[in-house]
């Protein structure tokens, strides 16, 4: 954050925000800390709408003139996330990635890991979505901060556009609106191995599916309706989560039932993993029975040290002993599951009938949905 001092008209280049305007350098500086606090204090995605709204409105072209003689005023440099670079490669699958600076340096297989994820959700999904899907671009990154320069906000996830609202607040390129995004492409392919591969990508696809397939869209009252019923339910507020296996605690608040977006994108991928049904009927309380085979280095690494401890122990009856089930190839391609408990569409139908047949539901409509944009693509001709 920089303070200027106070001079009757000055030019604010684009990429500054006034965050405060008072009399005197003392209760700038006040205000500036308290806002800085208040926002650590609140989600990002708040903080930073929030302080879109303060007293200066930024534009993305034009610098500003503003009239300070009664005032001094506290500017904060804002990272400027519309200037990344990036170069379009078109995967066998036919879906575009644009990829940023460093990612294929750093990440060398990334884009070998992303063509079977896609490939795997291209089939499982209805033929009626596969342009769809070849349309929807994904922009991957390396890394990504958003936020004042001198105190950034770091993100690793992997994310749905909805709207420009929010890349217009972080600073970045609203084209990207109803894509997906990788901010941190290490990050995706260590999470990737949580659900056996396509599972990751295959959840952001459904939430571009929700937007853009089911009748109103993000507001789909067959979504909102079953989400309630589901989280007024006590079934998703504690389940087992793959990536904790063997940790102390194996289990956790199902992601599905943070919102009805979520839950829309969870349950999808569940459902669409009609796959392992020899873990159909396992039961979803003990996790070497009923989670699919483990792929993740950091799981399969915990397995094989409780392995090992309980030989040394001769305890074979503890946690960690052979029950758990294992694939150390990385070069074989599984088919997905979810990483939180119902893992595959056999035990989602057993753990929770009602949900499951809304589903049946919603993704029927999505089997009969007429793409009015759809094209063809002609190195794709496999599906
Ligand atoms: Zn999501």
């Amino acid at each position: 954050m920089s303070k200027l001092q106070s001079r009757p008209f000055r030019f604010i280049p684009a990429h500054y925000k006034v965050v405060g305007e008072t009399s005197t350098a003392d209760e700038n500086s006040e205000m500036s800390l308290s806002s800085e606090k208040t926002n650590r204090s609140r989600s990002a995605s708040s903080s930073i709408a929030e302080s879109s709204s303060s007293s200066l409105i930024h534009s993305n072209t034009a610098p500003k003139v503003i009239d300070d003689r009664e005032s001094s005023i506290f500017l904060v440099e804002f990272i400027d996330n519309s200037r990344r670079i990036y170069t379009a490669h078109k995967l066998k699958c036919g879906v575009t990635i644009q990829v940023g600076e460093h990612v294929l340096e750093e990440c060398p297989s990334v884009l070998e890991d992303l063509n079977y994820d896609l490939m795997e959700c291209l089939l499982v999904l209805p033929a009626s979505v596969r342009s769809l899907v070849r349309r929807t671009k994904i922009w991957l990154n390396r890394n990504y901060s958003y936020g004042p320069v001198n105190n950034p906000k770091t993100v690793r996830h992997t994310t749905a556009h909805h709207f420009a609202g929010w890349l217009l607040c972080v600073r970045d390129n609203p084209e990207k609106t109803e894509s997906i995004e990788i901010y941190d492409a290490a990050e995706y392919q260590k999470t990737r191995a949580h659900y056996n591969g396509g599972g990751l990508m295959l959840h952001e696809l459904c939430h571009i599916i929700h937007q853009k397939v089911l009748p109103a869209g993000l507001n789909n009252p067959m979504v909102i309706e079953i989400y309630r019923v589901a989280s007024e339910s006590t079934k998703y507020t504690t389940v087992l989560r793959r990536d904790w296996a063997l940790k102390d605690v194996e289990y956790d608040m199902a992601y599905c039932i943070v919102n009805y977006k979520e839950f829309f994108a969870e349950i999808s991928v569940t459902y669409l993993a009609d796959f392992y049904h020899e873990v159909d009927g396992a039961g979803s309380q003990d996790m070497a029975k009923c989670s699919p085979p483990f792929v993740s280095l950091a799981v399969i690494e915990r397995i094989q040290n409780a392995l090992s401890q309980n030989a040394k122990s001769g305890n074979i009856n503890a946690r960690g002993n052979s029950k758990y089930q294992i694939i150390e190839d990385t070069n074989r391609v599984l088919p997905h599951c979810n990483k939180f408990f119902p893992f595959t569409k056999g035990q989602l139908r057993l753990y929770d009938p009602r949900v499951y047949k809304c589903f049946e539901k919603l993704w029927d409509l999505i089997e009969n949905w007429e793409d009015k944009d759809k094209r063809r693509c002609e190195s794709c001709v496999w599906f």
